[in-house]
């Protein structure tokens, strides 16, 4: 490497950002309110590998989709294997139920997880290469008060977080049975208007022209207008977990609208599909989307296991959230002197093994640099260490919120930063 290689700076990977101390306080609250729910609920943490073989993805958001054709973030090792960055997490839940046999366990099985996937998409506001998503599975519940439930839970965590201003979404998107009938009929209905979509949509119009509702393009969306409608072509059983998931809604007081355009973006669903939408975020405006994949472990080989689950966005969640951030406080310990260095530090060790957030600088520093320090980095205590106190043994407390002094031993001033502590989290 030269020089001027050497000097160069290194930045983040376009489509990826770093998360701040500030920033990450809201997704720990974020992730921490998630997890709270999903646990009351019965969810299990699942955590799977971020990388995978490339044919996970293959086979199973089909090959047709959009993540598969252009999306994913493929690489061959040294091993000359083909790897993929999960683009999406349900693919590598699927393969760890078949591989670990978790279809033997008691049904339903429910996973949560939190964490990075990858989309080689084009970077743009709120749109990132590495994105994360909260995401739920069940597996082995046909029951359409299931599809309901987790519903009802979205509304939960975005209540939780203050997500105001929602709409939920709801469609049946059939299932094998029926599905080809309407797309039978769709197709036909594309073919007609085909010179007037673009060449993505021309491309679909043959493969899989249900993904022409997803389309932005402005004459794609007046094409896609006049098509039939799936609701129309439901078979029996589809049509009844529809009526019956949507009585479940109406039971919970979960106000919904039919949107029988909403597809899911992926080949693999059935029956239920659903988004939850906030006015808050223009025309990207999903906070949530999920639904239902009954063929899905099947088809990679495994039981015949339904599933059902939801992905909600943590950039745009947090971007809509409301959240309160818990108020840090830290002791600041002042001392002057080696000796009183040594004690600041034991103290120190002390206090934190006994749940207390405590700072010690390694700066000399006098008495007052001591306090214009710690009032710069907001503390919210200062305990005085100096050749005085060590002498008695009586440390000076100070509370630098409202500027009272107390004097005491070690263990009567951890006393009162414990008992401010829990008064200030009780208010
Ligand atoms: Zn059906
Ligand atoms: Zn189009």
């Amino acid at each position: 490497m030269n020089e001027e290689t050497n000097k160069k700076e290194i930045s983040a990977i376009k489509g990826t950002k770093d998360i701040l101390p500030q920033e990450a306080r809201y997704w720990q609250v974020a992730e921490a309110t998630a997890r709270q729910i999903f646990e009351l609920y019965g969810y299990r943490e699942l955590r799977a590998p971020v990388i995978e073989p490339t044919e996970l993805f293959e086979k199973g958001t089909g090959a047709s989709s959009d993540i598969v054709t252009k999306e994913m973030y493929t690489f061959v090792d040294k091993g000359g294997r083909s790897i993929t960055l999960r683009p999406e997490y349900t693919p590598s839940v699927v393969r760890a139920i078949i591989e670990h046999r978790l279809d033997l366990q008691p049904q339903p099985l429910r996973f949560y997880y939190i964490g990075p996937m990858f989309r080689y998409d084009k970077p743009q506001k709120g749109r990132y290469r590495q994105f994360h998503q909260i995401d739920i599975e069940v597996f082995g519940e046909k029951d359409p008060a299931v599809d309901a439930e987790i519903v009802e839970m979205a509304h939960h965590l975005l209540k939780k977080l203050g997500v105001e201003k929602v709409e939920t979404l709801v469609n049946s998107v059939g299932c094998k049975k029926c599905r080809p009938a309407y797309g039978q009929a769709l197709r036909q209905a594309a073919r007609a208007v085909k010179d007037r979509l673009c060449p993505d949509c021309q491309r679909k119009a043959e493969i899989n022209p249900l993904r022409i509702f997803d389309c932005k393009v402005e004459t794609c969306r007046e094409a896609a207008a006049t098509f039939p409608l799936i609701t129309e072509y439901l078979c029996e059983e589809c049509r009844t977990h529809f009526e019956q998931f949507r009585s479940y809604l109406d039971f919970y007081g979960i106000n919904y609208r039919i949107d029988p355009t909403l597809v899911r973006g992926l080949d693999y669903y059935t029956k239920t599909a659903f988004e939850i939408v906030t006015e808050h975020l223009g025309a990207q405006n999903a906070i949530c989307g999920g639904g239902r994949y009954d063929d899905m472990v099947k088809e990679f080989g495994g039981p015949d296991l339904c599933g059902i689950g939801f992905a909600m966005g943590v950039e745009r969640l947090l971007s809509v959230a409301r959240i309160t951030t818990p108020k840090e406080s830290f002791v600041y310990i002042a001392y002057l002197g080696e000796e009183a260095k040594k004690k600041s530090l034991a103290t120190a060790r002390e206090w934190r093994q006994k749940g207390v957030e405590c700072l010690v600088e390694f700066k000399d520093r006098n008495m007052k640099a001591h306090f214009s320090r710690a009032n710069k980095i907001g503390a919210d205590w200062v305990l005085i260490i100096g050749e005085n106190e060590l002498a008695r043994g009586l440390f000076q407390l100070k509370d630098m919120n409202n500027s009272q002094q107390y004097e005491g031993t070690n263990e009567e001033l951890l006393k009162i930063v414990k008992q401010k502590g829990k008064q200030d989290a009780s208010t």
